[in-house]
């Protein structure tokens, strides 16, 4: 074993946690597109960035107001861990759903929310993880995605990073891309691949190939380099269990496909 592989779970002293309920500040909130927000954050009472954590993390959030008994939702920060004086989550509203909607009608700069947090081992792990990142993404899904690239792309083959990532994501049209300005200029970065597939408009001329994320599109996306990458899959459960059937039927091992399912 070598001694430079580093545990990136493990706390550390310079590693800024708070235990227990935070109160969080809504800085900034950012209409990403018409059904999609997201919330910049800062510590309610430091006015400043409230936590450290690592892409892929989550917070869980307690409404006390919003319904009869207190009401608890996880939501994963899209924000770059580097990012000096903020945390962001973004929210897709959920049909009918309670807490989403609400988030999007009812949160402006000034509102104060609880989490806490942050959890999770979703993350791009340089101690077990390949050089290359591959991650699959449906709607909402996006989010530790966002997250993970804002926070590589410009250190991509040095230690802590991956070497090269791509991320395959799947929206309805061109109406739905999430954290788009930053993901599209991802594009030009070199070793990082950003590819859009729209399950209900053509856009091919612009770039966007046609339909739900399927076994030929993994295929061709992949490219037959299944040899030294770790795949990262969130969305729908179909999505997740093809990606994995796929990675699996050309010999990527279990542990190399990590998923992160948003529905209970
Ligand atoms: C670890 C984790 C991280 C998450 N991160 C994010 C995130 O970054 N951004 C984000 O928008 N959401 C995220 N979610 C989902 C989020 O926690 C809520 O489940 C979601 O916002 C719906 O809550 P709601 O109260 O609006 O819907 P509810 O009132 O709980 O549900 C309404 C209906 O929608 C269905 N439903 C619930 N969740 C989903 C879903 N995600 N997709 C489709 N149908 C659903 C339910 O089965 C139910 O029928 C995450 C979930 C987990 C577990």
């Amino acid at each position: 074993m070598t001694t430079d592989v580093v545990n990136i779970f493990a706390p550390t002293p310079d590693r800024r946690v708070k235990r227990g309920w935070m109160n969080l500040r809504v800085a900034q909130v950012i209409h990403e597109t018409p059904d999609t927000d997201t919330f910049l954050m800062v510590d309610a009472e430091e006015n400043k960035r409230a936590f450290d954590y690592i892409a892929g993390q989550y917070l869980t959030f307690r409404f006390d107001e919003v319904a009869d008994k207190p009401v608890v939702r996880s939501y994963t920060m899209s924000s770059s861990p580097c990012q000096p004086d903020t945390v962001a989550f973004t929210v897709k509203r959920v049909e009918k759903g309670l807490i989403s909607n609400w988030l999007c009608d009812n949160v402006r700069a000034g509102s104060i929310l609880r989490a806490r947090g942050p959890i999770g081992r979703f993350c791009y792990d340089p101690a077990h993880d390949k050089k290359h990142l591959f991650m699959i993404a449906a709607g909402s899904g996006v989010t530790p995605f966002v997250s993970i690239m804002r926070e590589h792309a410009n250190t991509l083959g040095k230690k802590g990073s991956p070497e090269k990532m791509t991320l395959l994501v799947s929206y309805r049209s061109t109406k739905d891309l999430i954290c788009w300005e930053d993901l599209n200029a991802l594009r030009s970065v070199p070793g990082c691949r950003v590819i859009v597939s729209l399950s209900r408009e053509h856009a091919e001329k612009e770039g966007f190939l046609y339909g739900r994320i399927n076994e030929s599109m993994l295929a061709d996306t992949i490219a037959g380099d299944y040899a030294d990458v770790t795949f990262m899959s969130c969305g729908p459960q179909e999505m997740m269990d093809l990606g994995r059937n796929h990675a699996i039927s050309k010999g990527v091992a279990p542990e190399q496909f990590k998923t992160e399912s948003f529905e209970s």
